[in-house]
């Protein structure tokens, strides 16, 4: 039988390590001083290795603000094979295999009765200023944090893309404008060809962790 003053000290202990877990857990998203870049650990929900063809590679730090602290190089997400790996934050792997298996196939099968075998990945990983202007803030891909698509390959070899099919025949413009806009939510911001012509061949999807939490598409 434990004596009450020893279970009083066992509280104390456990309350005290406690509050040292979650202040351990607050510094270290204070760490991330670059408002753009998602904490790696928390954001890692599922393994990319369990949802695709995919490798941990080391740590990204280029030490001008481009960083990846928990970088993957992922060739393939469920259904659907990549055109170049991307290099990309663990946390995007999930909500990229999301996407793709919950909005992409279905919009797939309903516009064209096929589905898609891969995607053209135009950008992963790129340490740049958004839109590639000197002296704009860092792009997401600068964290791992983004990818751009220009194409949807499905299996009977038809290609969409998006600088065509955006404003093409009305299969292609519908199931485009479908996954750009059921990738608004998933992503934090889903950019296309209505965004301006930095965007006029890709969609770009991020993470950006914005303080008041909102999205951004467009
Ligand atoms: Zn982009």
């Amino acid at each position: 039988m434990f004596s009450t003053s020893f279970l009083r000290k066992f509280l104390i202990v456990a309350a005290a390590a406690a509050v040292l877990a979650a202040c351990g857990s607050s510094k270290q998203k204070g760490n991330f001083t670059t408002k753009g870049l998602r904490p790696p650990e928390g954001s890692c929900q599922v393994k990319p290795a369990r949802i695709g063809l995919a490798e941990k590679i080391a740590n990204i730090n280029e030490h001008n603000g481009c960083q990846v602290p928990n970088a993957w190089k992922v060739e393939q997400l469920g259904s659907v094979y990549f055109s170049q790996p991307a290099i990309m934050n663990c946390g995007m792997a999930d909500p990229l295999h999301t996407w793709l298996e919950d909005v992409v196939q279905p919009t797939a099968q309903r516009s064209f009765g096929e589905s898609i075998v891969s995607i053209d990945v135009a950008a992963s990983y790129a340490c740049r200023p958004r839109n590639n202007k000197s002296g704009a803030k860092m792009s997401e891909h600068g964290f791992g944090n983004a990818i751009d698509i220009a194409a949807f390959t499905l299996e009977s070899g038809r290609k969409v893309t998006v600088e065509q099919g955006w404003w093409g025949s009305s299969d292609e413009r519908r199931f485009l404008h479908t996954v750009h806009d059921r990738a608004c939510g998933e992503f934090h911001t889903v950019l296309g060809p209505d965004s301006g012509r930095d965007h006029r061949d890709h969609l770009h999807l991020d993470l950006q962790n914005r303080e008041n939490g909102s999205v951004y598409c467009r």
